[in-house]
């Protein structure tokens, strides 16, 4: 498992770097936050273990027990759809929450991580394929949920994250791309608002050269998920 997880990190290494070359960005401007879901806490060790720092994990409930066992050597990202039910163990497990997707969800975050004395980073996610039966807003609800936000002197708005449609290759270039439009606009009133969580498995190198800050690597790193 080891060998397996060092070697196709170093192949995704090289497949990051060249991205950014082609794309004329720092290598460092690219964080790689390896998916943990599905995968026993037994993996977080090794993912620890392998140097990585960012984990994402997309269900609170799942989350608890790898937290607990990653204590405090790993930066925590929520990467799935949050249940407000939820929103109060969220605030305490996670880090970063990538899935804030309405100004009700906002409001009920940011007063958890007061009542917790925490700050918390936040994204907003963005349906930009406008998909039914995806989470997230649309594109012109990203400005009210992101006042929802700033209300919250707890939350930082860290910037923007999609999933697009699952499309082939060069297919969904144009989403990321349209991800990255509507950072530009937010960032002229809320200047944080900087990342662009976009990329998994089989597009990150796509994501990376549309600007994506973030990117979400499962499978590609830890095999087929059972
Ligand atoms: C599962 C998941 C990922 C990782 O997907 P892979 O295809 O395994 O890389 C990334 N982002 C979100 C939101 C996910 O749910």
């Amino acid at each position: 498992m080891a060998a397996d997880l060092a070697a196709r990190l170093s192949a995704i290494e090289g497949k990051v770097e060249a991205a950014c070359a082609r794309s004329g960005r720092r290598r460092e401007e690219v964080t790689l936050i390896a998916v943990t879901k599905t995968f026993g806490p037994d993996l977080v060790e090794a993912a620890l273990a392998a140097g990585m720092r960012d984990l994402g994990e997309n269900r609170v409930q799942e989350a608890r027990e790898k937290v607990a066992r990653a204590a405090g050597r790993a930066r925590w990202h929520l990467i799935g759809h949050l249940q407000s039910n939820k929103a109060k163990e969220a605030v305490a497990l996670f880090d970063c929450i990538q899935t804030i997707d309405s100004e009700a969800l906002a409001e009920k975050v940011g007063r958890h991580a007061e009542d917790a004395g925490k700050s918390l980073d936040v994204l907003i996610q963005v349906n930009v394929g406008g998909e039914m039966q995806k989470s997230g807003v649309a594109p012109e609800e990203i400005a009210a949920v992101a006042r929802a936000v700033d209300a919250h002197r707890s939350l930082r708005l860290r910037g923007l994250m999609t999933i697009p449609p699952l499309l082939p290759g060069e297919s969904v270039r144009p989403f990321f791309r349209t991800l990255r439009e509507l950072r530009e606009r937010a960032r002229e009133t809320w200047p944080g608002c900087r990342d662009l969580s976009m990329g998994m498995s089989d597009d990150f190198e796509v994501a990376i050269e549309e600007g994506a800050t973030m990117i979400r690597l499962g499978r590609a790193l830890f095999g087929e998920r059972t």
